[in-house]
């Protein structure tokens, strides 16, 4: 039996496939390649290139392939876009998992374990956030991701499906390795744009705002490796597989940086003086966005290996000093 990892093609996707792989499992990769890249799919895994959204491509695969559970990234994930795009968002995300599902259901594969976000948060009312906290989007990207959770918790009452969603924190970070890391066109994210400038290919770095209520007024994030989420995927799959029942698990690791501080880091990690700005707010940035995950470490048993910023920025900075155009250096 194999595991059908969708969007596997994509930053997370890939490392995860690469975890699954590594740990001796038999993968199957979907992927449309629209923001995914081949070359980051690991050459063991069998590749399709399938949109989630095409139904008979979804009933294509679930009748080849022996599929005993599903890890579900393919889905838009760029806040900024979701605020003036919203309905590409509602379509590839919410149309794309309401195909998926259905075609799950009719072949009978019924255990997910899906990518979901802080975003579904909004602002929060207290940090370290629990999952039990009130979920408010400020953003498009989140709410379609909320919807999907939900969109997963009836068809699990009506159909039996079973599902973990888990909600990561901020993602950076690439494998060890040096073989596969963040690639995004346009960058939107903190840590690969700072790195930008040691790589030569931006002046200086924007800072989104200076006067949020934190400790130097910059935005507060908890960053988190993604071989640490990759890792978690593989344990909510065992969960799911030995029998777990419906949850939600927050990813992170339990200590905010501020945009400023980041900065600082990869100072150090590049020798790089790295110029910075302040510019204005970002539209849709919560101040604060830190995670327990006590949850996962006690219900899944994940412990972060990653838990320095520092090794997380050396690791970034690996990749994109050898990959400045990501896969097509
Ligand atoms: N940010 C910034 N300059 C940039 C990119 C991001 O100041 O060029 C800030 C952004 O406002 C947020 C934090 O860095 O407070 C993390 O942003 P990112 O887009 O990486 O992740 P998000 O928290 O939006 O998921």
């Amino acid at each position: 039996m194999a595991i059908l990892v969708l969007g596997g093609a994509g930053y997370i996707g890939s490392h995860t496939v690469y975890e699954l792989i590594g740990a001796g499992r038999d993968v199957v990769v979907a992927d449309n390649l629209l923001t995914g890249f081949q070359e980051a799919v690991h050459p063991k895994a069998r590749f399709y290139r399938a949109d989630i959204r095409d139904r008979q491509a979804m009933d294509q695969l679930f009748e080849r392939e022996q599929i005993e559970g599903v890890i579900h990234f393919a889905a838009s994930s760029q806040v900024g876009e979701s605020m003036s795009d919203p309905l590409k968002y509602y379509d590839n995300n919410l149309g794309g998992t309401t195909v998926l599902l259905q075609s799950m259901v009719a072949h009978g594969v019924d255990k997910i374990v899906f990518s979901s976000t802080a975003a579904t948060y909004g602002e929060p009312e207290r940090v370290p956030i629990l999952e039990t906290d009130k979920t408010v989007p400020t953003n498009c990207y989140g709410e379609t991701k909320l919807a999907m959770e939900k969109m997963m918790a009836w068809t699990s009452r009506a159909h039996g499906l079973r599902y973990v969603a888990l909600r990561y924190f901020n993602a950076c970070g690439a494998h060890p390795s040096g073989l596969i890391g963040e690639a995004h066109d346009p960058e939107t994210h903190l840590i690969p744009v700072i790195l930008q400038v040691p790589n030569g290919k931006r002046a200086k770095i924007s800072i989104f705002g200076d006067d949020y209520p934190t400790k130097d007024g910059t935005c507060v994030r908890d960053y988190i490796h993604v071989s640490d989420l990759a890792q978690a995927h593989i344990l909510a799959l065992d969960y799911l597989l030995a029998g777990g029942e419906n949850n939600v698990f927050n990813l992170g690791n339990g200590v905010g940086f501020t945009v400023k501080e980041v900065i600082d880091v990869a100072r150090s990690v590049t020798g790089h003086p790295i110029p910075a700005e302040t510019c204005p707010r970002r539209a849709g940035d919560p101040a604060q966005l830190v995670a327990s995950s006590d949850k996962a470490r006690t219900v899944l048993g994940w412990q972060p290996k990653y838990a320095d910023l520092e090794t997380i920025v050396s690791s970034a900075w690996a990749w994109h000093k050898s990959h400045p155009n990501g896969y097509h250096a």
